[in-house]
């Protein structure tokens, strides 16, 4: 049974350590949160889990990492400065701010119907570069991480000689001052996104589509989330941004309901096409403005006919803070021991799991026992399989609760056993069943370099 309640969440998070209000001695930051020792190793697990299956397990896949600092004329050109907004209206009476399609009318602060009419508000951070603040030298914080992969298409393409079809990925920071942050991590205003921008030949862009719709179905399933769970929800015609020709959105049930996690869109020519130079040159698809600054063409040859042409795009795009909640939310479970126990337990993937081992000692004040989990820690750690965790509380019963619930899959106990006899041995106990095996500690690395794999 999954989290019902965001509540459990935001409480868990706080009391172990995974998700902080930033700012939170002056008073929090709205819309801005802040991991903790155990949300950055999950959210690290979640981007590494997401990079070896773009990136590492592919052979038509490369990496960016691009600036978030982004030049005004780059949103320009992909519509953001026009187009990149929600319509707002105000509060006459509170002064609140809202969003105009999600009040009917009424304001949620105070009551009152006395509102503006709707406006538009750009949702972008604008800053400024260098020392003088004026119109000139506005840059933008990036609204999403996409852009940086299409304005240096031409030199991953031309550093790496990649043919059609293959892909950019990216994973990283992106900024958005929506009006109504809210959600807990579902709506916030700094969150990151990884992206994969996957070029094709137009014609074969339908085919695309399909295969990376599945293939992301395949990768929420791997990481935990039942099919049954989520739904790939394909926009209609209507509904559609004006740039793509479709888009599936895969969608989780939140505890606030059923939500976006990730949306997979095929996007035309539309990005190349508003960045690349001699836009008339191509037979452009898409609407695009007309750009008299890019400096390249961005465009890839066609062996086929021998053509110049601006390949279509198909981009999977999730949010990695969406996949840190849904993860939790999937994985948290209150389970009732009978006789009157119950326990907290996040039932994580091992391979998501902050913590992989745990090492208690049976008695905290027995130098000996100690000294061998030091020990133990020092060898485990060399296994490469993620942290190793030394718990000092000297109350087992409470090491293995705090285990759970911060989703550990194995404690490994030292006692008087392990120091007493030959060949020396430990318990591994298993965070989902709490069976406990007595293991040689020597069997150790081949056991848990399997149980890793
Ligand atoms: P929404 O409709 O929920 O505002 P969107 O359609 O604008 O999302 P995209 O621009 O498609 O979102 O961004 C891709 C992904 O980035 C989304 O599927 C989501 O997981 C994530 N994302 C977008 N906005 C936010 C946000 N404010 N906070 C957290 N994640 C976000």
């Amino acid at each position: 049974m999954a989290a019902t309640q965001m509540e459990q969440l935001v409480s868990l998070c706080k009391r172990r350590g995974f998700i902080f209000q930033n700012s939170d001695i002056y008073g929090g930051l709205q819309g801005v949160y802040d991991y903790g020792p155990l949300g950055v190793e999950l959210k690290n697990n979640i981007k590494a889990a997401w990079w070896r299956a773009m990136v590492y397990e592919r052979d038509d896949v490369e990496g960016l990492d691009a600036a978030i600092l982004t030049n005004r004329k780059v949103l320009h050109y992909s519509g953001h400065e026009d187009t990149f907004s929600d319509p707002m209206v105000d509060c006459r009476k509170c002064k609140g701010r809202f969003r105009a399609d999600q009040i009917n009318g009424v304001c949620p602060n105070c009551g009152s119907t006395d509102l503006t009419e709707p406006r538009p508000f750009n949702l972008m951070f604008k800053t400024t570069v260098g020392p003088v603040v004026d119109e000139d030298n506005i840059a933008y914080l990036r609204p999403e991480t996409a852009q940086a992969i299409f304005t240096q298409f031409k030199n991953v393409v031309d550093s790496t000689s990649r043919k059609l079809p293959f892909g950019i990925a990216q994973i990283g920071k992106s900024f958005r001052n929506e009006i109504t942050p809210k959600n807990f991590i579902f709506r916030v205003r700094e969150f990151e996104q990884a992206e994969l921008e996957f070029f094709v030949k137009p014609g074969e862009d339908e085919k695309w589509h399909e295969y990376w719709k599945q293939a992301r179905i395949d990768w929420w399933v791997a990481q935990g989330l039942p099919r049954d769970r989520f739904r790939v929800y394909d926009q209609k015609p209507d509904e559609l941004a004006h740039y793509a020709k479709a888009c599936s959105d895969i969608e989780y049930a939140f505890p606030h309901g059923v939500e976006e996690l990730e949306g997979i869109a095929n996007r035309r020519d539309y990005d190349l096409g508003n960045h690349t130079k001699s836009q008339e040159e191509f037979n452009l698809e898409a609407h695009c403005h007309k750009n008299p600054d890019s400096t390249a063409k961005l465009c890839v040859r066609d062996e086929e006919n021998n053509k110049w042409i601006v390949p279509f795009v198909i981009e999977p795009s999730m949010g990695i803070d969406r996949a840190v909640l849904a993860i939790l939310t999937e994985a948290y479970n209150e389970e009732d021991l009978g006789g009157g126990n119950s326990r907290i337990v996040l039932k994580l993937k091992k391979h998501l799991a902050p913590i992989k081992i745990a090492i208690v000692p049976l008695k905290k004040n027995s130098p000996e026992i100690m000294a061998k989990c030091h020990e133990l820690k020092q060898s485990l750690m060399k296994l490469g399989i993620g942290r190793v965790a030394l718990e000092n509380t000297g109350n087992i019963g409470k090491a293995y609760r705090r285990h759970d619930e911060v989703g550990t899959p194995l404690c490994l106990t030292v006692d008087f056993e392990t120091l007493e006899q030959q060949p020396e041995t430990v318990t591994l106990r298993d965070r989902d069943t709490m069976e406990q095996i007595r293991i040689a500690t020597a069997e150790l690395p081949a056991y848990l370099r399997e149980y890793f794999a």
